[in-house]
């Protein structure tokens, strides 16, 4: 999962950025509409967090811009507490959600959640063999039993669940995983996988390798099309 946040207060951008990567997403940060408006062109992300009073282009016109273009990615504005208007406003111009300034973490993590599985379409949960996937909570259990997975190994197996069946590539895996600045190599995505395999070794399911392009998740047992 992969979000923007365009937000030009540093504070408030830098404790955004530290909860949400710690959540596992992969952030991206800019400090003005107009770098908002340019980031937002090759339709990449799973979530928009926008602050709506911006510098160089105001939030609102980077929504307008947005939409116009038929972009769909769920956005969550970000708006001062006396902000009525501009609230209505945004959601007129088509954001899915709004928080007001203060806000608690939990809250924005919250409606992060609610909002990417929105955007996914898909079920709050997926079960593959013995695995279940909870998107909301963000927990993984083999046969009812929790497992211990680091940020960046969930980050992996929600990318190939939510793809389950087809192959992801390796480049893909790195795209959601990081923004800008943080490196993740795809020696280190082999490593990720490699974890995932020792883990979910009895949850019956199969990552396979395909070389050179990347990986595929599978019930084990299915069709070995991707060995
Ligand atoms: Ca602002």
């Amino acid at each position: 999962m992969r979000i923007l946040l365009a937000e030009d207060d540093a504070i408030i951008a830098d404790g955004l950025i530290r909860a949400l990567r710690k959540a596992g997403y992969a952030v991206d940060h800019v400090d003005n509409g107009q770098d908002a408006d340019t980031a937002l062109l090759p339709q990449m992300y799973d979530l928009l967090i926008l602050d709506l009073g911006l510098p160089k282009l105001s939030g609102i016109d980077v929504l307008r811009r947005l939409r116009a273009r038929k972009c769909t990615v769920p956005v969550l504005i970000l708006t001062a507490q006396d902000g009525l208007e501009d609230r209505v406003r945004g959601l007129d111009a088509g954001a899915d959600d709004y928080l007001t300034k203060p806000f608690a973490l939990p809250e924005l993590e919250a409606r992060v959640r609610a909002l990417t599985r929105r955007g996914t379409g898909q079920a709050t949960r997926i079960e593959v063999g013995a695995l279940c996937y909870d998107q909301t909570e963000r927990i993984v259990k083999v046969n009812g039993q929790l497992i211990d997975l680091s940020a960046r190994e969930m980050g992996v197996l929600e990318v190939l669940l939510l793809r389950i069946g087809r192959l992801v590539g390796k480049e893909q895996l790195v795209d959601h995983l990081c923004g800008w600045g943080e490196e993740v190599s795809t020696n280190a995505i082999e490593v990720y996988v490699h974890r995932l395999r020792k883990k979910l070794e009895s949850a019956g399911v199969r990552i396979s390798t395909v070389r050179g392009l990347g990986y595929c998740l599978e019930k084990s047992g299915d069709a070995d099309a991707a060995a």
